[in-house]
């Protein structure tokens, strides 16, 4: 991270002279950043990001699947229907591997090329971009915006300003619709919402997540990456030398300077940069990359693009800005496969080699036992009983009629008849149960008893679950 060039003012530096001469003011009032528009390879890859994320956030809760929503975190009932799927609290399990995943992603993809995520998938800079692509619908282009900044108001400016603040809001309580939608069936939210009858919560979260949608992208922008965000605070630690990030071959560039087009830079003792501040220009954090590495950066790449236009139209070679590794800058070779890379990668495979056994292996059914806890056994006409609770839970998509059964003693047998156990989807079913067994099949005062669940039209359906029959001491 590189300090100012010489000769450039620190927001921070004084005035010599007495303290009443000092006029810097400690707090710099933040500065609009009018970010030019770019085209080029990665702008295209950008925008085809945020199409596609955006596209899944906006369209997936409307997608239903087996006659219900395909994606719902139905929070009261502690359930979360993934297609297929139904993760139920017991399978915690799922959501530690899902964020192991993510974690871990995160670290091997910072390490192999900065900041992807950052520039290409984080929420904030996706709902920026579409924030900053209205804007340029509407108040025009980075001059045409700073020209109707600086104008006094007009009817014009107003209605322009007007129409701007009324799409955003629009599309940000759309946005607060959409993320409630995960929460609470999205059509049902529609007729509630379109009969002003949405619950308290419902209310409160679309509310929120507007706003902080209009908030964040629409003024805050920059400003979440730099001071709100601790991922740009902490993501130098995972760079090394051979971290592909955005740099300026300072090499080639320097000295800097302006030239006509069809001067030779080398003899007029020139680098290849010209100066002309236009990847400045784009960046929507308002930096100069070629001040070097700074944590401001986001890896959007604007500025590899507009670099690339300008070489272009000097006819010299693209690249000036590039992904590149500090080792290639410093002459020397790159290299892609290093322990941490390794490491990263092994561990992120057998993650998800895990994940994907662990949910091959799940059964959508569930059994609980438990021992009556206010007697431990009683007698009854030289047998001896045993009193459970026994919970039924099928996560399945389909109602089910299972078969219960149970060995580990000769001759136990069930004292009420619960043999057959009938369970909607996604039900959980409790009811007691007795067991019986003559007393002296008893050969400790505790053992172990299995009871077995299977469901009738589909045998592959088996749990197990263990408990313990008490009786006198033999
Ligand atoms: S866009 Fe390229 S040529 Fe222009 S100032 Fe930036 S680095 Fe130099
Ligand atoms: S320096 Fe370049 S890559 Fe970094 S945020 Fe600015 S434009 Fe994007």
């Amino acid at each position: 991270m590189n300090s100012p060039e010489p000769g450039t003012k620190s927001p921070r530096a004084r005035a010599p002279g007495p303290a009443h001469d000092v006029d810097d003011a400690l707090y710099e009032k933040s500065q609009k950043i009018y970010p030019r528009e770019v085209h080029g390879v990665f702008a295209t890859a950008r925008v085809a990001a945020a199409t596609v994320l955006l596209g899944v956030f906006y369209c997936l809760p409307w997608a239903q699947w087996n006659g219900r929503q395909a994606v719902l975190f139905d929070l009261p009932a502690r359930k979360f229907y993934l297609f297929g799927l139904t993760l139920w609290p017991q399978d915690f399990l799922y959501l530690t591997f899902l964020l192991m995943l993510a974690a871990y992603s995160l670290f091997f993809f910072t390490a192999l090329a900065g900041r992807l995520w950052c520039g290409y998938a984080c929420p904030q800079t996706v709902w920026t971009e579409s924030f900053l692509w209205i804007e340029r619908l509407i108040e025009g282009s980075r001059q045409q915006q700073m020209k109707l900044d600086q104008s006094p108001l007009s009817l014009r400016k107003f209605r322009l300003k007007a129409s701007k603040h009324a799409i955003w809001i629009t599309f940000s309580l759309f946005t607060g619709f959409m993320f409630v939608s995960y929460f609470t069936p999205a059509r049902e939210l529609a007729v509630s919402l379109a009969a002003f009858d949405l619950g308290p919560w419902e209310w409160f979260w679309l509310g929120f997540y507007g706003f902080a949608t209009y908030g964040n992208a629409g003024f805050m922008r920059e400003q979440v990456c730099k001071y709100m965000c601790p991922y740009a605070r902490f993501q130098s630690a995972m760079f090394d030398k051979d971290t592909f990030v955005i740099s300026y071959d300072g090499k080639r560039g320097e000295p800097r300077g302006a030239r006509r087009a069809s001067a030779d830079p080398r003899a007029e003792g020139l680098g290849d940069c010209i100066n002309c501040t236009m990847c400045v220009q784009v960046c929507p954090t308002g930096i100069d990359i070629r001040k070097g590495l700074q944590y401001e950066c986001i890896g959007c790449s604007a500025c590899i693009d507009v670099c690339n236009d300008v070489m272009d139209k000097m006819k010299y070679p693209r690249g000036l800005i590039r992904y590149t590794t500090q080792h290639e800058l410093d002459g020397g070779k790159t290299h892609v496969l290093r322990p941490r890379i390794i490491v990263y990668g092994v561990i992120l495979v057998l993650l998800c080699g895990l994940f994907g056994w662990r949910l091959a292996q799940r059964l959508p059914i569930g059994l609980d036992v438990l021992h009556d806890r206010n007697q431990l056994y009683r007698e009854t006409a030289g047998q001896i009983e045993n009193v459970y609770l026994l919970k039924v839970i099928n996560k399945d998509d389909a109602a089910h009629q299972y078969h219960l059964t149970v060995d580990g003693i000769d001759g136990l047998a069930f004292g009420n008849n619960v043999s057959a156990v009938h369970a909607a989807s996604g039900a959980v079913v409790n009811f007691p149960l007795s067991l019986r067994a003559r007393e002296e099949a008893l050969t400790a005062r505790s053992m172990s008893v299995r009871f077995t669940l299977t469901a009738v039209d589909d045998p592959t359906l088996t749990v197990n679950a263990e408990a313990k029959f008490l009786g006198p001491i033999p």
